[in-house]
């Protein structure tokens, strides 16, 4: 086994041992090897790929689709996009120039901050968010600029967008919306976003949205998108990792002005050449005719979100209503304080209940927790007996 040469280890480029590894997931592999614990950390639907995608890869396998594919994806699965977003969000891109296949929304993320950001130039990132974009943004060089949107129900508000904008902002190249939000469960309004898009537009910045969880939208929320209202200037990411159940699979694409998207496609070739064969053909399958897994996943999860949702409230938890995604970002009773690593930690090891400290989101998260209610109906019932319990006992 190869032990590095002595002096090589200060040489390795300083910005990488900088930027902290995602504490998502150092906590749930740290609080894994509890015996018996009932995991509510990570955001992995526990549902399998539905039969007629994996048939459609293994198709795709026997047919020899094994040689590149073309750098911005495979026509098929660019037009299966293009219809899709037609239909869902009533907005026209063209396969041939306005989206580009990538290795979910996570390299998605990378390519707009990569393109969009120069070094040292900045993006307003609302809060609490998932952790992974302030490491994103710094490997791209850029600065993220948390703002708290705890004291407006976990949703940027144009007033403080405009505050952010014209303060500690100032000069920022793009905002990033996620909605439905992680961690929250949060789902902006069409009058949010339009409001949102004003401001966007003023400032004349970027909007980039990452909308992975737009399939997962519960009761009677509906999901709007700011391409239907700023598509000039709008970078729109998605995938199917949630949605329908393909996290392992690495597919999502992104969704832009022609002019942008070169640049975008042209980082991309850089980064992976093109996403794989197999797993577009499989995409494809899932865009084309995925509907009905949409919505047997949208109910199991709304059943559990329900589920989980009593059994905290009754217990003294309080939490944002969630909407959408499959996580609630539960406010810790006041008698366990405010440092909600120590409660994570105590609950995992006493209660032997998994769940990912509210801090490990940015600013506002202090004194939450979140808990993901992509778990089977059993094991949220046995998770609330437990945290039921610790609260009532300690
Ligand atoms: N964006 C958000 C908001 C997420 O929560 C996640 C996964 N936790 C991702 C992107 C990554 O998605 P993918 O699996 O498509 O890379």
């Amino acid at each position: 086994m190869p032990t590095l040469a002595k002096n090589l280890s200060t040489k390795i480029n300083s910005k990488i041992s900088s930027i902290p590894n995602p504490a998502i997931r150092s906590f749930n592999q740290k609080i894994s090897t509890i015996p018996g614990i009932i995991k509510l950390t990570i955001g992995e639907p526990d549902l399998n790929t539905p039969e007629h995608i994996k048939r459609a890869a293994i198709e795709d396998i026997k047919n020899d689709d094994s040689h590149y594919a073309p750098e911005a994806g495979k026509e098929k699965y660019l037009e299966a996009v293009s219809k899709y977003l037609a239909k869902s969000l009533g907005v026209t891109y063209d396969p041939k120039s306005e989206l580009c296949a990538t290795v979910g929304v996570s390299e998605g993320l990378n390519i707009a901050a990569m393109t969009l950001l120069n070094p040292g130039e900045k993006i307003i990132v609302p809060t609490p968010v998932w952790g992974v974009y302030f490491g994103i943004i710094k490997m791209a060089g850029g600065i993220p600029v948390q703002v708290d949107t705890s004291n407006d129900h976990f949703l940027l508000t144009p007033e403080k967008l405009t505050e952010t904008l014209e303060n500690e902002g100032k000069g920022a190249k793009a905002v990033i919306i996620t909605d439905p939000s992680n961690p929250t469960g949060r789902v902006y309004s069409k009058k949010n976003l339009q409001e949102l898009a004003a401001v966007i537009t003023k400032y004349d910045i970027f909007a980039v949205s990452d909308e992975i969880y737009a399939e997962l939208i519960y009761g009677q929320k509906k999901h709007y998108s700011l391409t239907q209202f700023i598509p000039e200037r709008t970078v729109l990411l998605s995938g199917l990792s949630k949605s329908v159940a393909m996290t392992g699979w690495r597919i999502g694409y992104i969704a832009g002005p022609a002019e942008l998207m070169k640049s975008m496609i042209k980082v991309n070739s850089f980064l992976i050449s093109a996403v794989t064969d197999n797993v577009q053909a499989a995409a494809t399958e899932a865009l084309n005719y995925g509907d009905q897994d949409y919505v047997a996943a949208r109910e199991k999860y709304q059943k559990r979100m329900h589920l989980l949702q009593d059994g905290l409230e009754k217990n003294g938890y309080t939490m944002a209503t969630p909407e959408g995604a499959f996580y609630i970002f539960a406010k810790i009773p006041s008698k366990f304080g405010c440092d909600d690593v120590a409660f994570a930690s105590d609950l995992a090891e006493k209660a032997k209940v998994g769940v990912t400290p509210g801090s490990y989101f940015g600013a506002g998260g202090q004194g939450y927790v979140r808990l993901s209610y992509a778990s089977s109906e059993e094991n949220l019932k046995e998770a609330i007996k437990r945290i039921s319990s610790y609260t009532e006992s300690n």
